[in-house]
C-alpha cells in the first residue's frame, strides 16, 4: 500500500512525533531516553567528508565495501541553512518543476524529508508509484542506493532517478557482492554438478533468490541463472515458485527472512545451512550441502537485528494485552515470540484494522514507528527496542540533500543520477518479471516443500 502524502497528518503533528527532534531532546538533555549516538544529532555532511562509513545509527558497526559510492561536498549554504529556510527552498524549488519532478519517500525516512515526498511507501511501491508519472523527468528517491538501482530498473530510459545523498547505502545489500555471490556459484557447481541439469521431476539442483533489499548486480545475476527475486510481502511465494523449479535455494542476503519464512513452510531448521562467503563452502560440508533445502547468505539487517526476546517480555510485562508485530527481518527468535511477523504494509494494515484503544509494540526501523503512533492515536504504539536508532543510511537523507537536488534540477543539472547498465539491467528485469507473476499455488494443489533428490546421497 503507497500512502498518498495527503493521507498523512498535518505538519505540526508530524514535526512532534519526529525522530530527528526527539534525538535532538535526547542529546541536549531536555528530552529523556536514550539514542545509540550522539552523533546522530550531527548533520549527515559531517560523516561525507570523512572515511568511507555508514554513519551513526544502527549500521555503523557493519562494514561498508570498498568502492561504495561516495558522496561529494554539499554546498555550505545548504548544510548552514536553517530548517525552515530548506523547508522553504525545497517547497519553491517542487513547486517551480512541477509535473517535471516527482519524489519518493520509504517510510524509514526521516519526516523532516517524508513531509516533501508526493508517495511514501516500501521500496518496490515507490518504484511502482513512480510508474504512475511518466512524465517526471527525474525521480529523486528519498531512500537508500538499491532502491534507487529498482526504480531506475522500472523506469523509462529518459527518466533521471536520483539518490539525495549517495552515501545512502545499505549495509544488508551490501552484506552480498557479485564477486562472492559468483564465488559460491562455482563452489555449488563442484558440489551438485552442472546446475543447469534437471531431475527426473524437472528441477534443477539450486534456484537464487534474492531479497528486493540487493544490488542491481544480483538481481542480474539471479534473473542469468533461472533465479527470482522476492520482497518480504511475496518471500512464501517466490520460495514456492522457486521449489517448483529446484531441488534447494539459495537465499541472499537476509538470512532472517529466508529462514522465518522457509521455517513456516515447514523447512527443517537443519537443512538450512548457513553461507558464509569468507570459508570454504560457506564453511559447510559437501553432505551438508547435499541435504540442504534452503541455503541461508550470511547477511542480516542491523536495524532488525537489534530487537530482542527480552525485549518482548517486558513489552507484555508493562502492557498487559500488547501485540507484538515484528519484521520478518528480524532473528527467528523474536519472531517465534512476537504475536505476528510480516512486512512494512503488513503492519501499517494490521494497525489500521485494530479496534480503537490496542496496544502494539512493533519491531521495526523507528521512524515508521513513530509516524504510525503520530497518525493512529486512538491506539498505544511504540518500538519494542527502547533505545532511539534509526537506520544509519537512510539517515543519511537530511532535508539540505534533498534541497540541493531539486534546486540542481530547478537549474537544468541532474546531479547524484543511480544508473543500472544496460547488460545488468536486461537480466535483472527478467528476475523481478518471474517475481510479478509468481502466485501463490491454488490451495488443492499447493506442493509441500520437495526434498532434494540427492538427500542424503
Ligand atoms: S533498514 Fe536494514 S535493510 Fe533497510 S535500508 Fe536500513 S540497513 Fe538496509
Amino acid at each position: 500500500m503507497t500512502i498518498s502524502i495527503d493521507d498523512l497528518q498535518t505538519d505540526d503533528t508530524r514535526a512532534a512525533a519526529s525522530v530527528d527532534r526527539t534525538i535532538r531532546l535526547i542529546t541536549t538533555g531536555a528530552g529523556s531516553g536514550e539514542s545509540c549516538s550522539p552523533e546522530l544529532a550531527k548533520g549527515p555532511w559531517e560523516f561525507d567528508a570523512g572515511p568511507a562509513g555508514y554513519g551513526p545509527g544502527s549500521s555503523m558497526g557493519d562494514v561498508i565495501p570498498t568502492g561504495s559510492p561516495r558522496q561529494g561536498a554539499l554546498p555550505e549554504s545548504y548544510r548552514t541553512a536553517p530548517a525552515e529556510e530548506l523547508h522553504r527552498r525545497i517547497r519553491t524549488a517542487k513547486a517551480t518543476l512541477g509535473d517535471r519532478a516527482v519524489v519518493l519517500g520509504h517510510f524509514y525516512q526521516r519526516d523532516e524529508v517524508i513531509e516533501h515526498a508526493d508517495f511514501v511507501g516500501d521500496s518496490f511501491q515507490l518504484a511502482n508509484a513512480a510508474l504512475t508519472r511518466p512524465d517526471a523527468e527525474a525521480i529523486v528517491f528519498c531512500g537508500v542506493h538499491f532502491m534507487a538501482e529498482t526504480a531506475d530498473l522500472l523506469s523509462t530510459p529518459e527518466q533521471a532517478v536520483i539518490l539525495p545523498n549517495l552515501a545512502a547505502g545499505c549495509s544488508m545489500a551490501d552484506m552480498a557482492d557479485e564477486s562472492s555471490v559468483e564465488e559460491c556459484w562455482e563452489q555449488l557447481a563442484e558440489v551438485y554438478g552442472d546446475l543447469a541439469a534437471t531431475d527426473a521431476e524437472g528441477r534443477v539442483p539450486v534456484i537464487p533468490v534474492t531479497y528486493m533489499n540487493s544490488s542491481a548486480a544480483l538481481k542480474g545475476f539471479v534473473g542469468r541463472h533461472g533465479g527470482i527475486v522476492c520482497t518480504s510481502s511475496n518471500a512464501k511465494t517466490v520460495l514456492e515458485w522457486a521449489f517448483e523449479r529446484g531441488q534447494r535455494v539459495l537465499f541472499f542476503p537476509d538470512q532472517h527472512l529466508g529462514r522465518n519464512t522457509a521455517k513456516a513452510m515447514g523447512v527443517p531448521l537443519e537443512q538450512m545451512p548457513m553461507w558464509n562467503p569468507r570459508r570454504p563452502l560457506g564453511g559447510n560440508t559437501a553432505g551438508e550441502l547435499d541435504d540442504a533445502r534452503v541455503i541461508l547468505w550470511h547477511g542480516f539487517c542491523s536495524v532488525h537485528r537489534r530487537f530482542t526476546v527480552d525485549q518482548i517480555a517486558q513489552a507484555r510485562i508493562d502492557h498487559p494485552g500488547v501485540q507484538v508485530i515484528v519484521h520478518p527481518e528480524c532473528p527467528m527468535p523474536v519472531v517465534d515470540a512476537a504475536d505476528a511477523a510480516g512486512s512494512t504494509d503488513f503492519i501499517v494494515k494490521a494497525i489500521q484494522a485494530a479496534p480503537a484503544g490496542s496496544t502494539f509494540a512493533i519491531g521495526t526501523e523507528i521512524n515508521l514507528v513513530q509516524r504510525l503512533a503520530a497518525e493512529y492515536p486512538q491506539h498505544t504504539i511504540f518500538c519494542l527496542d527502547p533505545v532511539v536508532c534509526p537506520c544509519s543510511t537512510m539517515y543519511r537523507i537530511h532535508p539540505g540533500y534533498l534541497a540541493w537536488v531539486l534546486e540542481e534540477l530547478v537549474a537544468g543539472r541532474v546531479v547524484n543520477r543511480i544508473t543500472v547498465a544496460d547488460e545488468v539491467a536486461e537480466p535483472a528485469r527478467v528476475a523481478l518479471e518471474r517475481m510479478l507473476a509468481a502466485k501463490p499455488p491454488a490451495a488443492a494443489t499447493q506442493p509441500s516443500v520437495p526434498q532434494p533428490s540427492n538427500a542424503g546421497a
